[in-house]
């Protein structure tokens, strides 16, 4: 009798068994509904087999096959299984995570054939400079798996390179596998490869497209019948048969790495994919990951490099240190940076203050009894949104109206604490009433729409001065910007995240690609108390070699990774005591003691301690042989299924963690 191993949707490291009569070898890759607790469940058919590990009798029967989509291929499934092994993800999560929601809901919905997006007239093409041209020379679409790494400073011309890939992988009639961080701030990006292509198909996928396109996107991509697919780090996973290339756009970005459920990294994912499929791969950043960086020190990725702007009349801005210990600041911005400012204002050209902290002020605070605005449920302060009158979490979104007074002693005069980007437009706009200031982060820009408005009004030139987050460092062409203004960017120097220099220099390096980038020279000045600080002299430099080498030597002896491999195990509870009891006793199983390779430290509370009323501790475990890891891991995580918690408790197990 036929038996199904199906994968479900459950947090079990574990296939369920079928029995299906009619089933055959030709059904692995189907869906399949089954019977399920009380209900009825939509799986995927893994394997067709003669036998079970449970008496044949007691298995229940499958419901109907579902043949409406050809089968999931044999390389859809070898991904899913280096995903669950790799991550220590249960198989059938990582499965059903790859499928869009209408293919998982038992209650059938209505088909759709896939369709591209409309056409457009083809837009016209650059010729290559030099630089572009040899970069493009050293990739051979056609030699196999190879991972390349573009490093290329901002306006160097990346976009043009994967251009001209995809040109080739196309006219081989394969398909492309366009990954980008955040749909959201990239619709230039969208609408280039859309002009260019105008005949291809091109798709996008991401977590903001309606249930029905996403789906409708899914299916054409999975059918072949779209040459392009673009798409945030889901789409990683979405069956394409002629698969030919895969690009991630800002390999460096920390959006790339799911923070809940299956915490993957989608980048990584991708070269798995690449090598498995034989197929290229390009990884490119004007800042890339420290660990994209040592693979290619390592050449074990290819690396290219552009070093110049593509538009020559438009220049690297000069980058200047301004050195706050010996000014006078108001409102925390100096004097020479309103000078800046004004000047610019005069010759009618936009200005951008950056400062990566949105809010009026980080906390308010009461300067009779020391009263800070705290989250209730979280480890965290209440950030101050005076523009909405609003006291909230950044963490758990609790909120709060702004007092009149104090809420322990009753005193009227309870004062903002630190500044954020509403408090700077304010005094901006007090300081140049007649500029127009545009506010751009994520409580004035809340979707796609918003962007695309505010993006227009930029360009459109409605906009003289900009204050905004790192929202504005994305890849985007301002012309009539020729200053970037940046403040606040000492707290990642001294931050607890030991990833935080990294960050920060990225998003400066980034925010500071925005000016100058046509005819009118850029300048960049940059807020500190420590302008001999090596990062920022790489900053003046434009030199992330350099800064990245530094980094590297420091991360190596200091044991961190890249050259050490990491997995925390996290645990939540009401109380902290239960969080680290558990922690403790997963530090003191046997297993531990067999894997000697493995280092565990001692679980601690996590930064963030609180969390939307859950205590939260940490354990990390290293090693410096990334299989010795990979080989305890799963025997770990079985032995911590093992251990009985309190019922409130939850863990995760975290591989390759970006953030602590
Ligand atoms: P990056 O992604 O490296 O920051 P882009 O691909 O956005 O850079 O290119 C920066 C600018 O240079 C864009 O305005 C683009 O149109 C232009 N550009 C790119 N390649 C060329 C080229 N070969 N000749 C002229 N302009 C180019
Ligand atoms: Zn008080
Ligand atoms: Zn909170």
């Amino acid at each position: 009798m036929p038996v199904l191993r199906v994968a479900l949707d459950l947090p079990l490291h574990r296939l369920f068994d079928y029995v299906a009569p009619e089933a055959s070898n030709a059904d692995v890759g189907y869906r399949v509904r089954v019977p399920f607790a009380r209900g009825e469940r939509i799986g995927v058919i893994v394997e067709v087999s003669g036998m079970s590990d449970w008496p044949l009798e007691q298995l229940k029967a499958a419901g109907e096959i579902l043949r409406d989509l050809p089968p999931l291929p044999n390389d859809f499934f070898s991904l899913c299984e280096f995903a669950s092994t790799y991550y220590q993800a249960p198989l059938g999560e990582v499965v059903l995570q790859a499928l869009p929601a209408g293919l998982k809901r038992v209650a059938a919905t209505s088909r759709r054939k896939g369709r591209a997006e409309p056409k457009q007239a083809a837009a016209p093409v650059p010729d290559l400079t030099a630089e572009q041209r040899a970069v493009l020379d050293m990739i051979d679409i056609r030699s196999g798996f190879a991972a390349h790494l573009l490093h290329g400073v901002t306006g160097s011309g990346k976009t043009e390179v994967y251009l001209r890939l995809i040109e080739q992988v196309l006219a081989a009639g394969r398909q492309v596998l366009l990954l980008v961080p955040e749909i959201n701030l990239t619709p230039q990006l969208e609408s280039r490869v859309r002009a260019r292509f105008p005949a291809a198909g091109v798709v996008s996928l991401h977590s903001e497209l309606a249930e029905a396109a996403r789906e409708r996107n899914w299916r054409a991509a999975f059918a072949g019948e779209v040459s392009i697919v673009l798409g945030t780090r889901l789409a990683i996973f979405t069956p394409m048969p002629h698969l030919g290339l895969i690009v991630v756009d800002e390999e460096h970005d920390p959006s790339f790495k799911q923070q809940d459920g299956m915490r993957y990294s989608a980048r990584d994912v991708a070269v798995f994919r690449a090598r498995q499929l034989g197929i290229p791969i390009l990884l490119g950043s004007a800042t890339p990951s420290l660990e994209s960086w040592a693979n290619a020190q390592g050449r074990r990725y290819t690396l290219l490099s552009l070093r110049e702007r593509a538009n020559p009349a438009a220049m690297l801005p000069a980058v200047d240190l301004l050195d706050t210990r010996k000014m006078v600041l108001k409102e925390g911005v100096s004097e020479p940076l309103i000078a800046a400012i004004k000047e610019r204002l005069a010759r009618g050209e936009q200005s951008l203050v950056f400062l990566n902290r949105r809010g009026y002020a980080p906390v308010l605070t009461c300067t009779a009894c020391g009263w800070v605005s705290r989250c209730k449920r979280c480890a965290a302060n209440l950030v101050l949104h005076l523009a909405e009158r609003r006291l909230r979490c950044h963490h758990c979104g609790f909120e709060n109206r702004v007092p009149k007074a104090c809420p322990t002693c009753g005193n009227q005069d309870i004062h903002p604490f630190g500044r954020g980007t509403q408090r700077v437009e304010v005094w901006l706009q007090e300081q140049f009433p007649e500029a127009r200031i545009l506010r751009v982060d994520r409580d004035s820009v809340k979707s796609r729409k918003q962007w695309e408005a505010v993006l227009e009004r930029i360009h459109g030139g409605e906009a003289d001065i900009l204050v905004g987050t790192q929202m504005l460092a994305k890849g985007h062409d301002f012309p009539r910007l020729t200053l970037v203004g940046v403040l606040g960017a000492d707290a990642a120097l001294f931050a607890a995240d030991w990833r935080a220099p990294e960050r920060m220099f990225a998003q400066l390096m980034q925010v500071a690609g925005r000016a100058g980038r046509a005819e009118l020279k850029g300048e960049v000045l940059i807020q500190t108390e420590y302008p001999d600080h090596p990062l920022y002299s790489a900053l003046v430099a434009h030199d992330y070699p350099g800064f990245a080498a530094a980094l590297l030597k420091e991360r190596e002896q200091a044991g961190f990774p890249p050259y050490a491999f990491q997995a925390m195990l996290r645990a939540e509870a009401p109380a902290m005591a239960d969080a680290i009891a558990f922690l403790t006793t997963a530090c003191a199983l046997p297993v531990v003691q067999e894997h000697p390779n493995v280092a565990l430290y001692d679980p601690v509370p996590m930064k963030l301690s609180r969390l939307a009323s859950l205590e939260r501790g940490q354990l990390l475990a290293e090693s410096a042989s990334r299989p010795a890891l990979q080989a305890f891991l799963p025997r770990w995580r079985e032995a911590i299924e093992g251990i009985k918690a309190p019922s409130k408790l939850r863990w995760h197990l975290e591989v390759d963690p970006l953030e602590f």
